[in-house]
């Protein structure tokens, strides 16, 4: 978890690579279905857009989709996903019903000044649709609505681990990976 602009994708296929488990990154399969024009991507496209979250019902049932892959069997990280407390709730129904179970949840804590500057920067460098300085801004006002009180639910599971987003790329992953000690090594 984190604000847009955190580093959570960047850091989530690092780690995901380090411990040998697929990223799941909601944002990038949005995009790649929005670049291939599928119905999904049509229909995606809109909110990503506008800085909204699309809506939860198209979500679900794409993670549903993607973690009944083979290679999501042993185990896979989620970047973006779950967003709302439905999202959540989908989860926890999706897991149960695999048998499997969250080992941890990251988030990726960053100062504001910080994740201004590296939007700002990813926007001149990549051109994302949705890094313009006023979506951006609604971005953050969602995030802030929507996800982060999604820190109380997982924190009062016990699951929650704060690691410091700051600084270099490859500190981040280190502290990471502290963080999420033994898990699958
Ligand atoms: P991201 O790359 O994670 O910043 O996601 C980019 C955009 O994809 C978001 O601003 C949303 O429009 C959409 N998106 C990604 N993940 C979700 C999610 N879990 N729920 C709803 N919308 C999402």
């Amino acid at each position: 978890m984190g604000p847009p602009g955190a580093g959570k994708g960047t850091q989530a296929s690092r780690l995901a690579g380090r411990m040998g488990v697929p990223a799941v990154s909601t944002g990038d399969i949005f995009r790649a279905n929005v670049a291939s024009g599928t119905d999904l991507g049509r229909a995606a496209q809109g909110y990503m857009d506008a800085g909204e979250y699309v809506p939860d019902e198209l979500t679900n049932a794409m993670v549903r989709d993607r973690l009944a892959q083979p290679d999501a069997a042993d185990g896979f990280l989620l970047d973006g996903y779950p967003r709302t407390t439905a999202q959540v709730g989908e989860l926890d129904d999706m897991l149960a019903a695999a048998g499997h179970a969250l080992d941890v949840v990251v988030e990726l804590v960053v100062d504001v000044e910080e994740l201004v500057a590296r939007l700002s920067q990813r926007s001149s460098e990549q051109g994302r649709s949705d890094d313009s300085e006023q979506v951006v801004r609604r971005r953050m006002q969602v995030y802030a609505e929507q996800t982060a009180p999604l820190v109380e639910v997982y924190s009062a599971r016990g699951l929650l681990r704060r690691v410091d987003g700051m600084g270099e790329v490859d500190e981040v992953t280190d502290r990471l990976l502290a963080a999420v000690g033994t898990l699958h090594a």
